[in-house]
């Protein structure tokens, strides 16, 4: 009658680790042409900052759960139903400081509403209870065998076309051979597309085990197995749908999306990689996805272009329409009508008096009703989902949201210590080295927006004394992003500087300096396909201390790169392809648009690729003279063949060191003249290779690679 697609997740129990298995039969698959002609290919929700006011999703579906349980521990109280229902928010709404949150993930606009409203018109707590072995079921044991699938569906379902139905049972056997394997391996849970001729409609919905229901923060139980099976039921398939795929048309085979990087197998674990070469542009896996197989806590991304897909199930599959219709809604007594759960968030969180901060509602429940308090902060709309809040005086403040929806439900989102209003700005000149005692230090914060996600990494102090050095300059600290073998493609990282008083005569023009070293990754190894990985630094600045930004500075690969090679090239293992801060560069970004402001903040962000290390160390916000005599702020060391030159700060005497690669001493000697500039030579019999030159007097310190060249 129907065919069997994939087969899903499996518990194994010699591993003991949920490989998700589920099972799609697909009755038909979405047509993609019609996809094709719908896709507008711009206008797409995503991105970091997403500013845009969006407190309500765009469709709602009514959702009831029924617990197919023996009495005891798989009887699902209600508690944890509204834990899942939570994680399955957060999750499509993609809720900035939640689980649900990577920057580069897409808002679906949809939300799952529990129905407080059953078929009779009775009220409802959206979750039924069924008892295995007493009427309608009569199950000899707490198993659903698949041959029994079609009359437990039929005999607990609620109508189709006003809920869908989640079913919640013990295990799942059946699904190899006869309900008698059930014990070898277990299925997570299984699907069933929307687009099916309504004569099929009574499997339609999820089901998944017991033992997956909630959000837990154990290891792998997140609830993610329902997002995943939710997943399907919008008309998503995985993203290792047919492998590789033959043709490399996205629009047409694999998943149907586009911007899904396909995955030649089920991802069972997290790791770098990259399993299909025939994609344009070749991008690695993406095993965040939630339609991929890792482990709960490891997946919480939906893409853009799946969001479109689920958008044209919504509208055009057999089975959702009816869903979330503003009829249904009161019917079924769900999202405006529903329980409602308030939560927000702030595009700033640590700005000047005066600075305007942008808050955010992102509400379950579809309110009407916004009460806002802010503890003294002064809103542009008290009344508004989204107001602008300005605070006139330093401190830091508190933030409560109480909502309420037609249904007369309240609920309110509390955030102690979430705001902090600096007292004013700094003076320059600045420079931060990342020698002092603490990190990060006074002033500079980190900003890991998916700190709460497994496996996240953020900007973190690189500490050597060892060769080369861990800071330019031959000092120890630099700051440093450890992009090598990090999958987590597009997540973005802050560094925040203090915000800084410009206002300084027009004859001084104000800039912003660093160093940094890096290099990008071409790699390959017997389970991924050679590709480039790159990483980008981009710097902003905000003319009002954190309020709005500006876009100064964007270099990727082999432009950010100061490696010699640009991309450094490795095979095999990646713990072998570490890059050491060994070259260095310095950059200098003009303010002179800035000349003037007083509070004037800058932002370092680092947007992953899974390259290599990205260090940077000496930022300086300074100003120099515009006219008149330039004076050198750093000794100048510049090679011509053999030939060293030297300009130092004043005339002096100094020592310099030759080291090859590895760190060894090669040649030494010191130099001493009446004059600030000076000029030596190295021996013309050095192999050829990289050398590292290290010249050191009163008050400075330099280092520089050369290459001899054969
Ligand atoms: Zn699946």
């Amino acid at each position: 009658m129907f065919r069997y697609l994939v087969c899903a997740s499996f518990i194994a129990l010699s591993f003991s680790q949920e490989c998700g298995i589920d099972r799609l039969p697909r009755f038909h698959s979405p047509s993609s042409l019609s996809l094709r002609s719908l896709r507008t290919g711009g206008a797409l929700r995503t991105g970091w900052p997403d500013t845009a006011c969006r407190p309500h999703a765009a469709y709602v579906i009514p959702v009831v759960f029924h617990i197919i349980h023996s009495g005891g521990l798989d009887s699902i109280p209600l508690p944890v139903i509204e834990a899942q229902m939570e994680r399955i928010f957060e999750d499509f709404r993609r809720v900035p400081e939640t689980r649900g949150f990577t920057p580069n993930g897409a808002d679906t606009q949809i939300e799952f509403s529990l129905a407080t409203i059953d078929p009779n018109g009775a009220p409802t707590s959206g979750v039924v209870y069924w008892r295995f072995n007493a009427p309608p079921l009569n199950w000899t044991s707490p198993k659903l065998c698949l041959s029994d699938e079609l009359d437990m569906k039929i005999a607990t379902g609620w109508p189709r076309d006003k809920y869908l139905n989640i079913w919640v049972v013990p295990i799942v056997c059946g699904f190899r051979g006869t309900c008698d394997t059930c014990m070898s391996s277990q299925v997570a849970g299984y699907a069933y597309y929307p687009y099916m001729s309504p004569i099929y409609a009574d499997y339609y919905g999820s089901v998944v085990i017991t033992t997956t229901v909630g959000a837990t923060t154990t290891l792998r139980r997140r609830g993610r197995t329902l997002v995943h099976e939710l997943g399907h039921n919008l008309g998503l398939a995985h993203t290792f749908e047919d492998g590789c795929g033959t043709t490399g048309d996205c629009f047409n085979e694999g998943d149907y999306v586009c911007d899904t990087p396909p995955t030649g197998q089920p991802n069972l674990w997290f790791r770098q990689q990259n399993t299909c070469t025939l994609d344009v542009p070749d991008l690695p896996d993406d095993l965040r996805n939630h339609m991929d197989y890792p482990e709960d806590p490891a997946r919480y991304l939906f893409t853009p272009g799946q969001h479109e897909l689920a958008d044209y199930a919504l509208n055009y599959s057999d089975l959702l329409p009816p869903l979330h219709e503003p009829t249904n809604l009161i019917e079924t007594g769900t999202g405006p009508y529903g329980k409602v759960k308030a939560r927000f968030w702030a595009e700033s969180r640590r700005v000047l008096p005066g600075t305007p901060v942008r808050f955010h509602a992102v509400t379950a429940g579809q309110p009407h009703l916004y009460i806002w308090d802010f503890g003294g902060g002064q809103p542009d709309d008290p009344s508004s989902p989204c107001p602008t809040v300005i605070f006139p005086t330093p401190g830091t403040y508190a933030v409560r949201l109480i909502v309420q929806n037609l249904s007369g439900r309240r609920d309110t989102a509390y955030k102690a210590n979430y705001i902090q209003v600096e007292s004013g700005p700094w003076t320059l000149p600045y420079h931060e080295g990342w020698e002092g005692p603490t990190f990060p230090p006074s002033g500079v914060t980190i900003e890991n927006s998916d700190a709460v996600q497994p496996h996240s990494r953020t900007w973190e102090r690189w500490d050597t004394t060892a060769f080369p050095a861990g800071g330019y300059n031959s000092s120890r600290y630099s700051l440093r992003m450890a992009y090598l073998g990090h999958p987590h493609y597009g997540e973005r990282d802050y560094v925040v500087t203090p915000a800084f008083d410009l206002r300084i005569p027009p004859t001084y023009t104000p800039k912003l300096s660093f160093s940094l070293s890096y290099a990008c990754l071409s790699w390959s190894s017997p389970d991924s396909y050679l590709l480039t990985y790159s990483d980008t630094l981009r710097i902003w600045a905000s003319p009002d201390g954190g309020g709005r930004w500006d876009l100064l500075y964007e270099k990727a690969g082999n432009s950010l790169s100061t490696h010699p090679n640009g991309c450094i090239s490795h095979s095999g293992s990646l713990s072998g392809a570490t890059y050491l801060p060994f070259f260095w560069r310095t950059d200098t970004i003009d303010l002179t648009g800035y000349r003037g402001m007083q509070g004037v903040r800058f932002r370092f962000e680092g947007i992953a690729g899974g390259g290599n290390m990205l260090y940077i160390d000496d930022i300086r916000v300074d100003t120099i003279r515009s006219v008149g005599t330039t004076t050198f702020e750093t000794p100048q060391l510049h090679f011509f063949k053999n030939h060293v030159h030297l300009l130092l700060p004043s005339a002096q005497s100094c020592q310099w060191t030759l080291y090859d690669v590895v760190g060894r001493t090669l040649l030494e000697g010191s130099i001493s003249t009446a004059s600030p500039a000076h000029e030596f030579s190295l021996p013309e019999s050095l192999p050829a290779g990289w050398y590292l030159l290290r010249v050191s007097g009163e008050k400075f310190s330099l280092s520089h690679p050369f290459l001899q060249l054969p």
